[in-house]
């Protein structure tokens, strides 16, 4: 048995190489991504192709996997990440930045150059009617052929990453808890409600994220389909007001964050790679303060102006238009931001982009998680070394190393609970826990400046 021996800790030491089985698996990957590119084109169109695609993507990225950690030992293996192309804004990073990019505006814009067309679709959407039908009996979407892909991706990329924290129960159970709220609540059952002529809806999404909740058309279609409908719409308006603010409270953003969002699912999975590239700078904070704020407020004005104008059937309040409003906040967040920057820029900017700088459902539930809630990573500072892997891996860029040195609880807005910051400590330093609120400290970190120490507000 071939063992993967790496004595060195060393950031500069390069050790990995591809194994017979990584190449084979990355093999069948290129050719799944071969049938997707001839489908483009429309040059191929037959499910038995369809077929080979999967099996091509699923026998390949799990051989891929395995290739890469079956012979080692568990424990996090970061080694060589700054000097991989594609974890180190490479040459390779660029390019999958920009397909990912240019797939986004052609999902959002233009999506009639994937095949979209009324009477019978052609190209990439054509290629996956086959599936669609087989689940709702329509021919297949831009949105689902999106879906299909986003699922399986992680799916395949959250068994590689349990397979890497695989020492790690609260990282193996959290990747678990993200596949299945894909899997199950955001792609199956949706497509079988849309099958049944029922309202499409996923369960797990809510207002602000899905920000269409309030709008009319889909309050009248709630209203319009008897039992089902009101279930639909009181359960969006629970989750809103008592279901997230109970779970927020009891074990803070991270319930929703890093176990049930499919955005946040992405990030965990897909987004591995990338974690280390947040921006841990003061001024990256600064952003990241006016912007997540910003959203939020445009998301409340939005959906007030939408309910004002259901009730009084008027669009206009001041100078602001219900309509006009709802076309910019669609495509400025809805599209532009949580779409083509949150994921095309994922091997740029790291995993977090849009969950850091523009999610108004993280704005609520990170101020909430601040003031009211259980949660905080606790820190045995005598412990620390100083190495700031902790720091390295945060995807929200928090300087968590900073709070570690001075043994001070990690009570941030922004943390969503990935817990990888005390997954790579090699000294166990820190702990995310549940506590009674009163022991929670508040207070901010300790700084000594002019000769004083103050408490940074
Ligand atoms: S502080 Fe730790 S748990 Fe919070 S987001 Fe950063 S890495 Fe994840
Ligand atoms: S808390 Fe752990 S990972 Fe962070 S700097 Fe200290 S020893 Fe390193």
């Amino acid at each position: 048995m071939q063992t993967d021996i790496n004595l060195s800790i060393a950031s500069h030491t390069r050790t990995s190489s591809l194994n017979i089985k990584m190449k084979i698996g990355l093999a069948l990957v290129f050719l799944s991504l071969l049938l997707l590119f001839l489908a483009l084109f429309n040059q191929i169109q037959h499910p038995a192709l369809l077929i080979i695609f999967f099996i091509a993507t699923i026998a390949g990225s799990l051989l891929y996997t395995n290739g890469l950690y079956a012979n080692t030992t568990a424990g996090i293996k970061n080694n060589g990440v700054m000097f991989k192309s594609i974890s180190n804004r490479g040459a390779i990073a660029w390019v999958l930045g920009v397909a990912l990019t240019a797939l986004y505006i052609l999902l959002y814009w233009y999506p009639e150059l994937l095949g979209l067309h009324d009477n019978a679709n052609t190209g990439l959407i054509g290629f996956f009617d086959p599936v669609s039908k087989l689940l709702n009996g329509h021919p297949a979407s831009q949105w689902f052929v999106y879906g299909v892909l986003y699922t399986l991706t992680i799916i395949l990329l959250g068994i590689k990453f349990i397979y890497k924290y695989r020492h790690n129960a609260y990282q193996v159970k959290r990747t678990i808890s993200v596949m299945f709220f894909q899997l199950i609540i955001a792609f199956l059952i949706p497509e079988i409600l849309g099958g049944l002529n029922m309202p499409y809806n996923d369960f797990k999404n809510m207002w602000p994220l899905n920000y269409y909740f309030f709008y009319d058309w889909h309050i009248d279609q709630l209203l319009g389909s008897g039992g089902f409908g009101m279930f639909v719409l009181v359960w969006g308006i629970l989750s809103v007001v008592l279901i997230s603010p109970v779970l927020t409270y009891f074990y803070g953003k991270r319930w929703y964050c890093s176990w049930v969002c499919g955005c946040g699912g992405l990030a965990e999975t897909a987004g591995d790679s990338f974690r280390h590239l947040s921006s841990k700078k003061i001024s990256a904070w600064r952003i990241e303060r006016v912007l997540i704020y910003s959203v939020l407020f445009f998301a409340a004005l939005m959906t007030g102006l939408v309910i004002y104008q259901y009730f009084t059937k008027q669009s206009q309040v001041l100078f602001l238009d219900s309509f006009k409003v709802r076309e910019w906040y669609g495509f400025y967040i809805g599209a532009a931001f949580s779409g083509v920057i949150g994921v095309g820029f994922y091997p740029i900017l790291g995993s977090r982009v849009w969950c850091r700088f523009g999610c108004p459902m993280a704005a609520i539930l990170g101020i909430q998680q601040k003031f009211f809630s259980r949660f905080r990573i606790t820190t045995n500072g005598s412990q620390c070394i100083s190495c700031g892997n902790c720091t390295t891996y945060c995807e929200m860029g928090i300087d968590v190393r900073w709070y570690a040195q001075r043994g001070q609880d990690i009570v941030r807005s922004s943390c969503v609970g990935c817990g990888v910051c005390s997954a790579v400590c090699p000294r166990g330093v820190l702990k995310l826990e549940n506590g009674p609120q009163k022991t929670k400290k508040l207070e901010g970190p300790i700084l000594y400046q002019d000769g004083q120490f103050k408490i940074v507000e």
